[in-house]
């Protein structure tokens, strides 16, 4: 038992950030009151004067492999170079690797403010029991709340662009044509085997199913993680209409949107959440809110691989809840939680000329927080400083210059903190983070044997490295042109009207 004395609390509905105590008990707040709360004998008592206690942000989105690869996708890439280049990057991973990749990035979040996230893993040619397991330990042994999926495609990009295959130059076409997937019967296997087998407490670790983008699967192998699903009460994320050739190859391949087609298969539920949803249009939105899918909004990323500006505002319009995430560490190099919320509240200024259509900060701090909860499918039970819910927060130092003055702790947090008042975070009860020390990982040795893996597996993925490299100047090309076809469908959203 522990009770926190003398911070000031924040969520939506405390957005000042007002003073109080939080009584802990095991892994849950039992109790949050006005300061001098009557707590049981023998609680310990943590002193929090000078301290702000938020809830733990929730990352709806990232990837554990990414970790091990960060700066290595290439400046001024857009999202088809890099998935020309992935299953270059993270091949020749064992088993160690995985871990040590997925400790590397809870370690990351969780200096930055996050205590939760969902995770989509990629194993190549296709996903391992092994693999999976050993992903969600290393979140155990770091003590982050996770949800893991295996990332899978039974096609290969080359695949899956129409076309494509036919228009790669010789003499590169062979090779291309000789990669391949791991077929949908087997990822499904594996899949079933890891939801069979899941040794971890759900409470703290979770798995999930991934199928990667849609194109990248065949119906067989979406239908599959759609029964799956029903069948383990999985939660299912997929990767929807990140790039705008995305929304060209969905309407060529299947006559309407890739958000109809998940539709027409019976993908759409409330257990789906879908990341980036950029190129959709209002049709989209109202399918995805008819059958309460929840989207994933990843500015960092969608920035970086100028993917676009997803319609935030609009799908909140239409009722779909919108959780935020950050996007792997290769693609939104920070992992940065803070940073995602910041720019989810500023984006959202950029296409709506009505400031009352803006996100607030309030809004922005939901999405980062309870919305992620139930998009991880913890319900209500993460995300919130309140009795019953589960004691993972974030304690900024409100001695940083950053809050000196404190006005209006919401605005300031969301529009100002880059992680440096962060002093230290709790999860499920646990100091995870005490006063900037990871209280759980062996820092300077993970470091070490990070250093030790990115020379080995430099060396050993050069060579597929150098070939999907080979391939950029042409793929970049053909890309732009298929994406920006005449008479494409690909509306990205209606604009709003100009002001008078
Ligand atoms: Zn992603």
């Amino acid at each position: 038992m522990q009770v926190i004395r003398g911070g000031r609390l924040l969520d939506p509905p405390r957005h000042r950030g007002e003073l109080g105590d939080l009584f802990v008990d095991g892994d849950t707040i039992r109790e949050v009151g006005p300061p001098g709360l009557a707590v049981p004998a023998g609680a310990q008592e943590v002193d929090a004067r000078d301290r702000l206690l938020m809830p733990g942000l929730v990352n709806a989105h990232t990837h554990a492999h990414g970790a091990l690869a960060k700066g290595l996708i290439g400046d001024r890439w857009p999202l088809e170079l890099l998935l020309n280049v992935s299953p270059a990057t993270n091949a020749e991973r064992t088993l160690e690797d995985q871990r040590l990749s997925a400790m590397l990035s809870a370690v990351e979040m969780v200096r930055k403010g996050a205590t939760a996230c969902l995770d989509l893993c990629v194993e190549f040619p296709g996903p391992s029991v092994d693999g999976i397991l050993a992903v969600a330990h290393a979140y155990g042994e770091v003590g982050m709340r996770a949800v893991v999926a295996p990332m899978v495609s039974d096609r290969t990009l080359y695949e899956a662009v129409p076309g494509l295959i036919d228009a790669v130059p010789e003499p590169l076409r062979g090779r291309v044509a000789a990669m391949r997937a791991a077929p949908a019967r087997t990822i499904l296997d594996v899949s079933r085997e890891i939801a069979r087998r899941w040794p971890f407490d759900r409470a703290q670790l979770r798995p999930a199913l991934g199928p990667t983008i849609p194109l990248h699967c065949s119906d067989e192998l979406l239908e599959g993680c759609r029964d799956l699903g029903r069948e383990w009460d999985l939660p299912l994320q997929t990767h929807l209409a990140e790039s705008r050739i995305q929304a060209v190859m969905g309407v060529r391949r299947y006559g309407h949107s890739l958000t109809a087609h998940l539709g027409s298969l019976g993908m759409l539920g409330p257990t789906m959440s879908v990341a980036h949803a950029i190129w959709i249009d209002e049709d989209d939105m109202r399918r995805l809110a008819d059958a309460g899918v929840a989207a994933v909004h990843n500015p960092l990323s969608n920035l970086r691989l100028g993917s676009g500006v997803a319609p935030v505002t609009r799908l909140r319009a239409h009722g779909v809840r919108v959780a935020l995430g950050t996007d792997a560490a290769n693609t939104s190099d920070s992992q940065s939680m803070f940073e995602a919320t910041r720019l989810a509240a500023y984006l959202s200024r950029v296409r709506d000329p009505d400031p009352d259509g803006w996100l607030s900060v309030d809004d922005a701090l939901h999405m980062a927080t309870a919305a992620g909860g139930e998009v991880l499918g913890f319900g209500d039970s993460i995300g919130r400083l309140a009795p019953g819910a589960r004691a993972d927060l974030v304690v900024l130092d409100l001695r940083h210059i950053s809050y000196v003055p404190l006005h209006d702790a919401a605005l300031q947090v969301v529009s100002g903190e880059s992680g440096l008042a962060i002093e230290s975070v709790m999860i499920g009860g646990r100091w995870v983070l005490r006063d900037g020390t990871m209280q759980t990982v062996d820092e300077p040795r993970l470091r070490q044997r990070a250093a030790e893996a990115a020379l080995r597996l430099g060396a050993a993925t050069a060579d597929r490295r150098a070939f999907a490299r080979s391939l950029e100047p042409w793929l970049g090309g053909f890309c732009r042109a298929y994406a920006h076809t005449p008479g494409a469908v690909a509306r990205p959203w209606r604009e709003p009207p100009d002001p008078p």
